[in-house]
Parts: C-alpha cells; structure tokens; sequence
C-alpha cells in the first residue's frame, strides 16, 4: 500500500486573531464563560450524571418555552436540523401546510415541508411587513392545512411577526399544527407556547440563547405527540425521528451518541437564563436594542424595517451609497476587531442583539466601530451624536423598561 504524505498543517492558534473578535453579527453569538468550560467537558453519554443532566435540561427548557409539555427533545445538529425535526415528524407525504414566508428562514420551513412531501400553500408576506392574521385565516378557510409553518423573528431581513399569537389562536381553532422557528427569538422576547397554542418550537443554540452552535432544542406540544404516534408512514429520517430520539431524552437509553459537551454547555446557557429570569432578560433585550437602534439613527442613518414590524433581536441597517456589504463588513472587522453581518440579497448590514450581545459595553465598543468604518468609508455620519444617542438612550431607558412586555 502507498500512503499519500501527511499535510503540514498549521496549528489553530495561528489561524484565529490574536485578540479575538467581538461576535456581533447574527449569530453565532458570545458565549459566557461557564457555557465555554461547560463545552470543554465529556463525560459518559449514558449512566446516571447524563440522565440527571437531561432532567434539568428539560426542566429549564419548559420555562424557557414557557410550556408545561414533557416533549422535549434535544438535536445534534444546527437550528436548521430542529426544523427539519419538526417538519419531519409533523409532515408526510399529503399532508397540507400552510407556510407563512417572510424571508429566508420562512422560505426554507417551506422547502423543507415540500421535500417530506408535504403539499404546500405559500403565503408570501410583502417585504418589510409582518404576516397579516386576517390572510392567514383566509388561507386557512380557503385551504384546510393541517400544519402551519411561521417564524417569530426572521433573521435574515429582521422583520417580527408580531401577530404570532392571534396568527397561533386563529389556526388552533381551526385544528391547525403550528410549527414555530424561534431561532433567534427564544429568550430575547416574550413566546408562550402553551398559552399561544404553539405545537412545535424550534430553536439553536448559537442565537438568543448564547450557547454554541450545533446542539439545538425542539419541543412538541402533547397534541403534536399524539399526531406522531398515530402516524402510518414511515419517517425518512432516522436521526430525526422524534420517537426514536425519546429513546435518549426520556428513556435514558441509547439513540445515538449525544453532543455531550454541546449538552453540557446548553445546561449552562438555559441555567443562566433561569438566573436572569425570562422578564429581566427580555427587558435587557428591549433596552439594549432599542438603544443601538437609537444610537444608528441619531448618527444620520436608517433602519431597514419600519418600527410596526421590526424585530429587536437582529437589527437590519440600510447600507448608503451603494457600499459593498463584504467590504464593509471585512473592514470593520480587520480595523475594529467587530463582526457583524452582511445579508442575503438586500442592501443592507445586521448587527445581532441575542444573548451576550445585549450587553451595554458591547453596544458602545460596536456602534462606534460601526460609525468609524461609515467614516472611513466617507458616509458623512455624526459620530458623537450617534455615541451620545446610545447613551441617552440607555440612561433614560435604565429602569422604565422593565415592565414593558409585563407577563
Ligand atoms: C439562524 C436561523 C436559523 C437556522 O439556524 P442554523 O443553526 O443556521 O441552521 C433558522 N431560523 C432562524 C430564524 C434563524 O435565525
């Protein structure tokens, strides 16, 4: 046997900067310390300390879905991977969905839904808007789906359906599944399945609720549970299968090899939100997007999504004079050590609030990266003004937010 010669491999340390770059795009998201020690353990994916794990990952998981549904389920995979697990199990071949398209995200729960075999009704919302109830309930009478398909926050051109919960109420009482992608929203604002009629959320682990990426929860509602076990055809998926992986999330036993230190690292994310509590964190959220909004406005520049459809998780900026969106973004993170985010197809910028970015310190260090590279790229903002915008803002804010999303 020949043997092709082993690479010369440089080691990772000089690959990543020295000074590591402040994750301000949308998503992946910093991690708090405890999550990073969290990840840098394995232990037995099976036996008693896993089962205990799992328990109080469930446990925090249904405060934060705000449900008191027992399905919960985690998934070694991307956010996207969760939806496809939702879909999946939810879906089959026949099955009418409802999509609810607002972007990319949304588009891809279509996709997603046709590829099962789903027969699939798009609605598609107009640009910039949060999907109308009135529509979705026309469609519904007009259609008869049996699963609808949504996000809460759409990441990819920061629009919020802000309806959700009548959107939710309304296909309920029409027998509807609904399948909710809170990607990006899970803990940064207000979701409650059981109250909202949820029967499947889906989220990541890199976003909202600022743990790594590639492990990711997903929870069924008790309705939704019934629907699987009363499912004839096969599930094409085997690593989704949802009745399969109850094996490891409720039995204890073997499904396959759990993302150990991605759990691991997740227990202490969900742990530090059940610290926070779900209404401090929100009200962090408010209040530090709102202030970077106000910052980027009161520097000269506009935002992408008027305020009744805006979503605060991940702030969409309109990108003047025709600048290039990776040029941008590469020179802000070269000079400035900032990463934000370009976008898929519109002229527009994104910098994240989710998690660990909405903390005040990372707003200032941000916008100001932010305003110097329009500076250097000869876009005339106004700097302090927008510096000192960020900090009335937050001054005035400290405090009087903290009930606003109330319970
Ligand atoms: C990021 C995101 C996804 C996809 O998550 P991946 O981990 O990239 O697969 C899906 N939906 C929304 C709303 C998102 O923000």
């Amino acid at each position: 046997m020949t043997m092709l010669p082993a690479p010369s491999i440089l080691p990772i340390d000089s690959l990543l900067p020295e000074e590591p770059l402040l994750m301000m795009g949308a998503g992946p998201v910093p991690i708090p310390d405890k999550v990073a020690r969290a990840n840098s353990i394995v232990i037995n994916h099976l036996g008693e300390t896993m089962a205990r794990v799992i328990d109080q990952v469930k446990t925090m998981s249904r405060y934060v879905f705000q449900t008191q549904s027992q399905w919960i389920l985690g998934v070694a995979g991307p956010g996207s991977a969760a939806m496809e697990m939702a879909v999946c199990n939810l879906v089959w071949p026949g099955t009418k969905v409802l999509s609810v398209i607002n972007g990319f995200f949304s588009k891809r729960l279509a996709e997603m839904s046709q590829r099962v075999g789903g027969e699939v009704i798009r609605y598609e919302v107009a640009e910039r808007g949060a999907a109308d109830p009135q529509e979705v309930k026309r469609l519904i009478e007009l259609h008869r789906p049996q699963v609808i398909t949504i996000v809460q926050g759409e990441t990819s051109n920061t629009v919020l359906n802000r309806y959700l919960p009548e959107i939710c109420r309304i296909a309920r009482s029409y027998d509807c599944y609904v399948i909710v992608d809170a990607v990006c929203t899970l803990s940064t604002m207000p979701l409650a399945m059981d109250e909202w009629y949820i029967d499947s959320v889906i989220t990541g682990g890199q976003k909202g609720l600022s743990s790594i990426p590639g492990v990711s929860l997903i929870a069924f509602s008790e309705r939704a549970w019934a629907r699987m076990n009363a499912r004839t055809s096969p599930i094409h998926h085997w690593c989704l299968d949802a009745k399969l992986a109850e094996q490891f999330w409720h039995n204890a036993s073997y499904h396959y090899t759990a993302p150990v230190s991605g759990i691991l690292a997740l227990h202490e994310a969900l742990r530090l939100v059940c610290v926070e509590t779900l209404d401090t964190r929100f009200a962090r959220h408010l209040r530090c997007s709102l202030a970077l909004q106000a910052g980027i406005e009161a520097m000269g520049l506009s935002l992408f999504v008027p305020i009744e459809s805006r979503l605060n998780s991940v702030i969409g900026i309109n990108l003047p004079n025709g600048i290039s969106q990776a040029d941008f973004c590469r020179h802000l993170s070269k000079r400035y050590r900032v990463e934000i985010s370009g976008s898929f197809g519109l002229p527009i910028v994104r910098i994240g609030q989710m998690g660990e970015q909405s903390r005040a310190h990372n707003l200032f260090r941000t916008l100001h990266a932010f305003g110097s590279t329009m500076k250097d790229f000869d876009v005339n903002v106004d700097l302090p003004a927008g510096m000192a915008g960020l900090e009335a803002a937050l001054q005035k804010s400290n405090g009087d937010t903290e009930g606003q999303y109330g319970k």
